[in-house]
Order: C-alpha cells, then sequence, then structure tokens
C-alpha cells in the first residue's frame, strides 16, 4: 500500500464538512453536538432541532445501525444530512473493528468515522488506527481516535466496563496524532453512560494538558456526558473540546415516550421525535453552537 495520505490530514482533508464545522467551532469557542441516534425519530429530531437553533450539529450512527438495517439508516441520515437548511454531517461512532469500518467508508454517506481499537492493546491499536485512517482518508472520511479507554457501555456498542478506565496523557495523545488522525477524544474521568453515585469528577488539568500537546493539529471530542450542564459544558469547552457525543439525555426521554400506556403508534413515533427534539435544543444552547449555522 502506498504512503497514507494521512500525513498531512488537514492539507488533505480541510474542506471536509465536518472538518470545517469543527474549525469553526474551534475559533468560536462553543461545542457542536454529536447526536446518537438509533431510528429514523432521532434523525428527524437532530434535523429539526439544528433548522429550529440555526445550529449546526452531527448525527452519529454506531455500527449497530449497519447490523440492524443495513445501510438504510446511514443512507435516511445522510439524506437528511445533506438536504438539511443548516450544517449537519453524519458520523460512524465506535467502530470498533476493520469490518466495520470498510463497510461503512464505502457506503460514502460518512463525513467521518471514529476508529476505535481500544479493546487491543496499545501496540496493536496504534498499527491498526494508522492502517484504518489511511483507508478513511484516501475516501475523504475524517477519524477520531479514542487513547486511552473511556469506560463504561454505551447502547449499541461493546461494553468495556471489565477494562480498567485508562486516563489518557499528553505523550499517548501524541502517539495517537501522529498515525493521522483528525480528532482525539481523551480520557480525563469521562465515562459512558450513567456516573452513578461517585457522580461526574473530571480531570480538567488532563484535559487542558492534553489540548495543550495536540490541540493546535486535532480537534477534541467529548464521550460520556450524561448529566452534564452549561458550567461542565463550559470547562470542557474551555480545554479544548468541540465535538461533544450526547446520548442519554434524548434517548432516555424517547423510551419514557414509549413506556407511556396508550399512545398509538403514530404517536409514540410523532411524541418521541418531539422529546428528543426538545433535548437536542437543550444542549445546543449549553454548548453555544445555537444561532452559529
Ligand atoms: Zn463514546
Amino acid at each position: 500500500m502506498a504512503e497514507p495520505a494521512s500525513k498531512n490530514p488537514k492539507l488533505d482533508l480541510s474542506q471536509n464538512k465536518a472538518n470545517v464545522m469543527l474549525q469553526k467551532a474551534a475559533e468560536g469557542k462553543y461545542g457542536i453536538a454529536g447526536v446518537c441516534v438509533y431510528n429514523l425519530e432521532g434523525i428527524l429530531a437532530t434535523v429539526r432541532a439544528a433548522t429550529a437553533k440555526r445550529s449546526p450539529a452531527m448525527i452519529l450512527l454506531f455500527p449497530w445501525a449497519q447490523s440492524y438495517s443495513s445501510t438504510l439508516l446511514a443512507q435516511a441520515a445522510a439524506t437528511a444530512a445533506r438536504s438539511a437548511p443548516v450544517p449537519i454531517t453524519l458520523h460512524l461512532d465506535h467502530a470498533q473493528s476493520p469490518e466495520a469500518i470498510h463497510i461503512a467508508a464505502d457506503t460514502g454517506f460518512y463525513d467521518s468515522i471514529m476508529v476505535d481499537m481500544s479493546h487491543y492493546d496499545k501496540a496493536e491499536n496504534l498499527a491498526k488506527t494508522k492502517e484504518l485512517v489511511a483507508y478513511c482518508h484516501e475516501k475523504g472520511i475524517v477519524c477520531e481516535a479514542e487513547p486511552g479507554r473511556i469506560q463504561g457501555g454505551e447502547d449499541g456498542v461493546a461494553d468495556t466496563a471489565d477494562l480498567e478506565a485508562i486516563m489518557t496523557t499528553p505523550e499517548e495523545a501524541r502517539e495517537f496524532v501522529d498515525t493521522g488522525i483528525d480528532w482525539l477524544a481523551p480520557a480525563f474521568g469521562n465515562v459512558h453512560g450513567s456516573y452513578g453515585a461517585r457522580g461526574i469528577q473530571l480531570e480538567y488539568e488532563r484535559l487542558h494538558a492534553v489540548n495543550e500537546a495536540v490541540g493546535k493539529e486535532v480537534r477534541m471530542v467529548l464521550h460520556g456526558t450524561d448529566g452534564f450542564d452549561e458550567r461542565i459544558y463550559g470547562k470542557c469547552i474551555e480545554g479544548g473540546i468541540t465535538k461533544v457525543n450526547i446520548n442519554g439525555v434524548l434517548n432516555k426521554r424517547y423510551l419514557k415516550v414509549q413506556r407511556e400506556a396508550g399512545l398509538g403508534v403514530s404517536e409514540t413515533i410523532e411524541r418521541g421525535t418531539s422529546v428528543m427534539q426538545e433535548a437536542i435544543e437543550e444542549c445546543m444552547d449549553m454548548l453555544g453552537s445555537s444561532g452559529r449555522a
């Protein structure tokens, strides 16, 4: 294989729609909601929230969407994103196998893909990441990776709860940036799913140190935002975060609607869509992306 174009990804992919979006967010010191979506309701809710708030947004699918619907959900999301009146992109989150990444990259629907090889040991993680980033870059797709290990499980993603959480160091961040990635998701006390009794305890100094080391070359991504408020988001954005993944805040509200007795199918779908839209709009306000599109 030829030497990857990822040697200088910023030159090659500077016009990628998702890259442009995060670059503007970095300059304007606000965050972009990466909305974890499992169904058509979530796609519609994201587009409607972004349109209502005049905010850029990202739709995030998991490889689960691929195994459940083949390319149908991705196709619907890409169509919705591309025809929206505000900038919206499509991202594949936590793609944990080379196969899933190849399949997604080959569809042409995704603007960005998270190459998550964090379940491999570090040497293999780095080697696989480098190879897969090169594959995606050749197709004009930007890549995110996770050095360290963000603990916990997310609906539709393999649970890493049995693996010890590893905090990201600036040195490790550098090693990952050298694989050619465009975006980095540091582990600094953030966990997937509920924060439980211990509560939210983030190491902002670590975030700042990582940002200091690599923040000029890559955009920083926040995973594990369950229960976050405007103050916490603000401190993360101050530490260099531009992409903020949100999941429970909207999908829990959707599930609650589904459990309400006596609703018909269409009513459940419509109400589910509007409660998710509300949740996404609240996040856009907290992240400061409202009015930026
Ligand atoms: Zn995540």
